[in-house]
């Protein structure tokens, strides 16, 4: 008998909030919030999901979305540590787990003297997260290294997705699947100091511009095409501007920080604000970089 989703009672919580899960903290509940163990239960659980209709979300480290007040209906499959978190090195290449802390894999490859990784150095969250955002930087993006993807696809088989099949464009990247099982990155030998002196310079450079120790979610908006989204944020004067708990920061305008209690509402009010001040003083419609959950 095929198995439902009430039978996986020990990594199923119902009506579990997704607050303590995102870096945000904030939104609702997930009707069904499950956490597998192992691959073997993952891979059960998409398929059950898959095979019973139920709408499925990944959760990687939770540090680009942002979660409705309302919560959300169906499952959300969470991917924590230590599922699929191995990184290994093989001559010029590497490889991690959907689950893999992107940090880790960056410090792995520089370990190793492999040049590629150093300039997505402090983007929080996975590996999967980062393949599916095509996280990057503006020295380059994870999306450039891609040699081959694993996936589990939506008839619910392992295949694998090489480079030239996906597109990457800027934070996008054309993957339909399900789950992002691990990605093989082409890196690039380089036994030279200059490997960690230009990972130490990316490091200083972000924490100098972003607001890191604060709860956020990372840019907010897209930057529109040869423009920066912060600055013209910033040229509004919306700097600092509150919403109950939610607050335009101060370093970047482009970062939305909150403080505890804070809600989706009061983000989507922030949120608002500044697409209406944008489009009147610049014309320029923003565009949500953030995956929005509801
Ligand atoms: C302080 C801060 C700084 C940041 N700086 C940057 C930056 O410089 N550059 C940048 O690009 N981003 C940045 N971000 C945004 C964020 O870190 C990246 O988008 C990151 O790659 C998201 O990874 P995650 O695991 O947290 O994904 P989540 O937030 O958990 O999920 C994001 C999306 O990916 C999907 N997903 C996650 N894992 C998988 C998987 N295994 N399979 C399939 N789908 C999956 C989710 O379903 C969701 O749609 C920053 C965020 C913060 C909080």
């Amino acid at each position: 008998m095929t198995k439902s989703i009430e039978d996986f009672g020990e990594i199923l919580q119902r009506d579990e909030s997704l607050a303590p899960y995102t870096w945000l903290q904030l939104g609702g509940r997930a009707e069904y919030l499950l956490t597998p163990g192992t691959e073997d239960q993952l891979l059960q659980v998409v398929r059950c999901c898959l095979e019973h209709d139920i709408p499925i979300r990944i959760l990687g480290g939770g540090s680009n979305v942002l979660v409705s007040d309302d919560g959300v209906r169906g499952a959300v499959i969470r991917i924590a540590e230590p599922l699929l978190s191995n990184v290994t090195v093989t001559d010029e290449s590497l490889t991690a787990g959907g689950g893999a802390l992107l940090s880790y894999a960056v410090s792995e490859a520089v370990r190793a003297q492999l040049a590629g990784l150093e300039s997505l150095v402090g983007i929080p969250g996975t590996i999967g997260g980062a393949v599916l955002g095509n996280a990057g930087s503006r020295h380059g993006d994870i999306g450039e290294l891609i040699k081959s993807v694993s996936v589990l696809n939506r008839q619910g088989k392992i295949v694998e997705r090489t480079g030239d099949e996906l597109v990457f464009s800027y934070r996008q990247c054309s993957l339909d699947d399900v789950l992002v099982l691990s990605a093989t990155l082409q890196l690039k030998s380089d036994p030279s100091s200059e490997l960690t002196r230009r990972m130490r310079k990316n490091w200083i450079m972000k924490r100098a511009t972003q607001p890191l120790a604060d709860q956020s979610a990372g840019c907010i908006f897209r930057n529109p095409r040869g423009l920066s989204a912060g600055a013209l944020i910033e040229q509004c004067g919306l700097k600092g501007m509150t919403s109950g708990q939610a607050r335009i920061s101060e370093r970047h305008a482009n970062f939305i920080v909150t403080e505890k209690g804070a809600t989706c509402h009061d983000v989507d009010q922030l949120i608002s604000r500044i697409q209406s001040a944008v489009s009147e003083k610049f014309g320029v419609d923003l565009e949500l970089e953030i995956c929005r959950w509801s």
